[in-house]
């Protein structure tokens, strides 16, 4: 199995917006071999020859609601100051989080949004996730923080039908938070 871009929902699909289930574990061939290519995506996507070579938007993760599954499956691969972050989640839930926030700089982006959406979306800077990790084969609590807890939020807003730029202030986009990481 292999996604390309021409898989990947957008949010003017009503799909986009739904609930995804949770996945039934040990993962069943059909939700490992998915949840595999997701992971393949992201990576091949962050490699420049194979970007160009096959269209791929680069992104640090995907969830399996952008394919129009709504599973409660996500990859992330974020590239850090300190090593590449990599996780394939099957039933992610936030067990702890820190009152900190943190946000991009820039703002963030999404393979199924094409609009422009500037602003800050605010995130907790540290966060601890309890799931399934494909990478690991075993259920896991993740301690992330920076980019990568960063990332691991947007993928988690998207398996309850929820986008980054809900998350913007509509008045003041790009508000800020004195307490916030800023990365
Ligand atoms: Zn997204």
């Amino acid at each position: 199995m292999k996604i390309t871009q021409n898989d990947i929902i957008l949010d003017s699909d009503p799909r986009i917006r739904l609930k995804s289930e949770e996945v039934e574990l040990p993962l069943k061939d059909e939700d490992r071999e998915l949840l595999q290519a997701m992971l393949e995506y992201v990576k091949n996507s962050q490699d420049e020859e194979i970007a160009q070579a096959e269209g791929l938007i680069p992104a640090v993760g995907i969830a399996a609601i952008q394919l129009g599954i709504p599973k409660q499956m996500l990859a992330v691969v974020v590239p850090d100051s300190d090593g590449i972050h990599e996780a394939a989640l099957v039933n992610p839930k936030i067990i702890s989080q820190s009152v900190q926030n943190a946000y991009l700089e820039n703002g963030e982006g999404c393979l199924s949004v094409k609009d422009e959406h500037p602003g800050h979306v605010f995130r907790h800077a540290r966060i601890k996730v309890r799931a399934y990790d494909l990478i690991q084969d075993k259920k896991v609590v993740l301690a992330a923080s920076g980019y990568f807890a960063i990332a691991l939020q947007h993928e988690i807003d998207h398996l309850s039908g929820v986008l980054f730029y809900d998350r913007i202030d509509t008045v003041n986009p790009w508000k800020e938070d004195e307490e916030a990481e800023v990365i």
